[in-house]
């Protein structure tokens, strides 16, 4: 979806001469789904002084792309109640008028599997344990930390060979419903040892053993959009490494709560886990 606003700003009011701020605003994809990616751009002439905006309660964080020119990707939470919502702007032109408007976006169902699992006493502890939240708390706060400019490039690849053993939001119930939850991230099962690589290009943000996610490394690839990769064997990159999309970052394991070696890779987008493989299957933000 594309359009063209056009606002009549009165500049003065004595010589009754009027110029038009005009804005091109742009939602990829006009129906989005549970857990998906949600792109919105905006292209504003003349300049803007400010852009803000708000969507699902929440301060959008827009990145400028270009010469007035801006955009925000925004994470669809996958337990979000399907249906109509909207987009809040507020813009300030430079002749410091405020122009603020609503732009529908319509959420759909996505389709997520069910899975059964059962872990040894020892695994089991993990989920209610101390860690869990502290590690939580510990990987958010990465989240926050800001890379103004896009590293990333094209399409993500798939940070390991091997099969898809656990899709994004599949629901899990451990131990006949001792403990469930939704599954933030995609896990590929291989050997141990099967090489990890970088999705894509970015900056290590973290990298570091835990309990309950083991080996774990963090990648910012730019504007709000992070890679976790966690299970991991060995790492091969410390925080602050610039990394390119393909590059060797680690290997699979089996370290912190997981039953069998496999990579787990989330992808955060605006502080939103989303599928990892629809970054796979086209290029967004394009
Ligand atoms: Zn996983």
């Amino acid at each position: 979806m594309k359009k063209t606003l056009v606002f009549p700003v009165l500049l003065f009011i004595l010589s009754f001469l009027a110029q038009a701020q005009e804005l091109v605003v742009g939602i990829k994809p006009e129906i989005v789904g549970q857990g998906k990616t949600l792109v919105i751009y905006l292209e504003s002439s003349p300049a803007l002084k400010d852009l803000e905006g708000k969507f699902l309660g929440r301060e959008i964080r827009f990145y400028e792309v270009g010469e007035d020119r801006y955009r925000a990707i925004l994470g669809i939470p996958l337990a979000i109640e399907p249906g109509g919502y909207e987009i809040l702007f507020r813009i300030k032109t430079e002749e410091g008028l405020r122009i603020e408007w609503k732009e529908a976006v319509q959420i759909e169902k996505s389709v997520f599997k069910k899975e059964t699992l059962s872990l040894p006493s020892t695994k089991s502890e993990m989920l209610t344990s101390k860690y869990l939240e502290k590690e939580g708390k510990k990987i958010k706060r990465t989240y926050k930390e800001e890379e103004v400019k896009q590293l990333w490039e094209g399409r993500f690849i798939l940070p390991a060979e091997g099969r898809i053993s656990s899709p994004f939001g599949a629901h899990r119930v451990y131990n006949e419903g001792k403990a469930s939850w939704r599954h933030r991230g995609v896990d590929i099962a291989n050997r141990e040892g099967t090489e990890v690589l970088a999705p894509n290009s970015g900056r290590v943000v973290l990298s570091e053993d835990m309990e309950v996610h083991g080996g774990t490394i963090i990648i910012s690839h730019g504007q709000g959009i992070f890679s976790v990769l966690t299970h991991l064997k060995e790492r091969l990159v410390k925080k602050g490494e610039k990394v390119e999309r393909g590059q060797l970052i680690g290997t699979m394991g089996q370290t912190g709560l997981a039953t069998a070696p496999h990579l787990h890779w989330g992808l955060s987008a605006s502080e939103v886990m989303v599928d990892p493989l629809e970054w796979t299957e086209k290029k967004i933000g394009d």
